[in-house]
C-alpha cells in the first residue's frame, strides 16, 4: 500500500488508527501489546516521524481525517480477522460515498485468501490440497518483495489529537524476561532473517521439533506484525535452496500453514469462538478453574507443559512442538474448552495470530476444519523424551528439577526416592505432584469423544 500511494505522486499522510473497541475480547493481549507499542514507534523513526497515531473508532475517525484534509485517496493492506474486515468494508463505502479512491493490497500473505478456491469454487477444507493443488499449482507464484521507496513526501497536515511516538497506545505491564533478544520492528526482522538463514534453515527440517536447540526462525511476530513480509522470507529462502526445491521445503510449507490459517479465518470467520465441527458442540468439557490457573502458571507437575507454560510467561513465545503437546494436556487429559487456551495465548503470545492461534487449538482439539483426529492425544512423557531427549529445555525452564538425570526429568514421579533425595527434590514441595494421571485422563477424554458418536477426522498435518 505504501508502495502504491508513493508511485502516486501524491504527499502521504501516514496514519495508525488503535481502536480498542473495535475488536472486542480480540484486541492485543498483554505480550503482543508490548510488542505493538515498540513495534510502531520503530515505523515511526523510519517514517521520519510522521506517522500519525489516533485512538478511537476507526470507523469514524478515518473518515473524519479524510474530510478534514480533502484526502482524495485511501491506500491499506487488507486484513483477515473478521471484525477488520468488516470495519474495512465501512470506511471503504463512507470513503467512496465522498468521492475518495480506495485501494486495497494484499501485503500480508503469499497466496490471496480471497481467490484461492478449489475448481469447483468452494472453499479449501484440507491443508495438503490447499497448499498444493490451490497455492503452488494454481496460484500466482509469490510476488518478488517491493522495494522500499526512495524517499516519502510527506503531507503537512497534523490530524488533530494525534500523536507521533507511542504516547496514545495502551500500557501493558508485560515484559520479556531480561536478556531476550526481542527486538520488535523491521531491523530487528530483518537481522532475525539472516539469522536463520545462516544458522537454522539448514537443520530445519531435522531440528524443528527439537525445543532445546535454536534451530526454528522465531520469525512469528515479526510476520505476525509486518516487519518482515512472508514474500521477503519466501524468496530469500528460495534463493538458498533453488526454485526446483521449493514444493517440498519444510520452511516453505510452515510458511504456507499460515496462509492456510489466515484462508480458514478468512473462509470461516467463526473460527476463534466456534467449533468448526459441530458434534463438538456436545462435548462434556469441565469448567475448572483451579486446573487452568495451574495450566496457566506452569504447575501440572508435568514438566514438559510446565516448561513450555512458562517460557510462554517469561518470553512471550513457545516452541511449535510444546505448544501442541501443552493445548494437548489442557484439552484432552484436563478436559477443558480449547477457548480457555486460545484466551490464554492470545494474551500472553507476542506473536498472538487470529488466524494461526484460532486454526491451531481447533487443529489440536479436533474441532477444526483439517484437525488431527481427537483420540491422538499427545503423551507429553514420550514427547519429552523424543523432542527433549537430554532435558535442557525442561531445566531451562523449570529450574527445580535441574539435578534430575535425564531418565527422570519428563517424569519425575517416576523416579526411585533416592534419585529424587540425590537431586534435593521433594515432591508436592518443591515441585508439584502430576495434577492428573496421564493414562486415566487419557482414557476419560477419549470415552467422552466416543460418547459423540462420530469418528475424528482425517490425519493430514505432518506435524
Ligand atoms: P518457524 O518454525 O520458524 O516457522 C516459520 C513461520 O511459519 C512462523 O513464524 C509462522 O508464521 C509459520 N508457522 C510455523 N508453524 C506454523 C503452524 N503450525 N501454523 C501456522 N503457521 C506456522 N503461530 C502464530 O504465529 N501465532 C499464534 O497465535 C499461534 N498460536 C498457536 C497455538 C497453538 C496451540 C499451536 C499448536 C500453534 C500456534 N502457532 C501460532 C503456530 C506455531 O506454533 C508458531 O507459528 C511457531 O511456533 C512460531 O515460531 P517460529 O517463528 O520459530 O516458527
Amino acid at each position: 500500500a505504501l508502495h502504491a500511494a508513493v508511485a502516486s505522486g501524491a504527499p502521504i499522510l501516514a496514519l495508525y488508527v488503535h481502536d480498542d473497541e473495535a475488536g472486542g475480547a480480540w484486541r492485543p493481549g498483554r505480550a503482543s501489546g508490548w510488542w505493538l507499542q515498540r513495534s510502531l514507534a520503530r515505523l515511526g523513526e523510519s517514517l521520519d516521524g510522521r506517522l500519525h497515531l489516533l485512538r478511537g473508532d476507526a470507523g469514524a475517525l478515518i473518515p473524519d481525517v479524510a474530510r478534514a484534509f480533502d484526502v482524495r485517496a485511501l491506500y491499506f493492506n487488507r486484513c483477515v480477522e473478521p471484525w477488520r474486515v468488516a470495519q474495512d468494508r465501512a470506511i471503504r463505502r463512507a470513503l467512496v460515498e465522498r468521492d475518495v479512491a480506495v485501494h486495497a493490497f494484499n501485503g500480508a500473505y503469499l497466496f490471496d485468501p480471497a481467490v484461492i478456491a478449489k475448481p469447483d469454487g468452494t472453499p479449501y477444507r484440507v491443508f495438503t490440497p490447499y497448499y498444493r493443488k490451490g497455492c503452488l499449482e494454481r496460484g500466482r507464484p509469490p510476488r518478488e518483495p517491493l522495494p522500499a521507496p526512495d524517499t516519502v513526501v510527506h503531507s503537512g497536515a497534523r490530524p488533530a489529537g494525534a500523536l507521533s511516538g507511542d504516547a496514545s497506545l495502551p500500557r501493558h505491564d508485560w515484559r520479556p524476561v531480561d536478556g531476550h533478544d526481542w527486538r520488535p520492528g523491521e531491523t530487528g526482522a530483518a537481522s532475525r532473517l539472516q539469522r536463520f538463514l545462516a544458522s537454522g534453515l539448514g537443520r530445519y527440517a531435522a531440528e524443528r521439533d527439537r525445543p532445546d536447540l535454536a534451530s526454528v526462525s522465531r520469525l512469528s511476530p515479526h510476520l505476525h506484525f509486518g516487519e518482515l513480509s512472508p514474500h521477503q522470507a519466501w524468496h530469500a529462502v528460495v534463493e538458498r535452496i533453488g526454485p526446483g526445491a521449493l514444493r517440498d521445503d519444510r520452511f516453505l510449507t510452515e510458511l504456507g500453514w499460515r496462509e492456510f490459517s489466515a484462508y480458514l479465518l478468512f473462509r470461516e470467520p467463526r473460527l476463534p469462538e466456534a467449533n468448526l465441527q459441530k458434534k463438538f458442540d456436545r462435548f462434556p468439557w469441565r469448567d475448572d478453574r483451579e486446573r487452568i490457573d495451574a495450566w496457566q502458571q506452569g504447575r501440572t507437575g508435568v514438566p514438559i507443559v510446565d516448561a513450555g507454560m512458562r517460557e510462554l510467561l517469561t518470553t512471550g513465545y513457545m516452541h511449535n512442538r510444546v505448544r501442541m503437546i501443552a493445548a494437548s494436556y489442557l484439552v484432552k487429559n484436563l478436559m477443558q474448552h480449547w477457548r480457555h487456551g486460545a484466551a490464554w495465548f492470545w494474551e500472553r503470545l507476542v506473536d498472538a495470530d487470529l488466524g494461526n492461534n484460532s486454526a491451531s487449538w481447533q487443529w489440536v482439539a479436533g474441532s477444526g476444519a483439517d484437525a488431527a483426529p481427537f483420540f491422538r492425544v499427545f503423551n507429553p512423557v514420550t514427547q519429552g523424551g523424543k523432542f527433549d531427549p537430554h532435558g535442557g529445555y525442561v531445566r531451562r525452564h523449570v529450574p527445580e528439577l535441574a539435578g534430575l538425570p535425564d531418565k527422570h526429568v519428563h517424569s519425575p514421579w517416576r523416579a526411585p526416592a533416592g534419585v529424587l533425595e540425590a537431586a534435593g527434590l521433594v515432591l508436592g514441595r518443591d515441585y508439584p505432584q502430576p495434577m492428573v494421571d496421564l493414562g486415566e485422563s487419557r482414557r476419560r477424554a477419549l470415552a467422552a469423544f466416543q460418547g459423540l458418536g462420530a469418528p475424528g477426522g482425517p490425519q493430514s498435518r505432518s506435524h
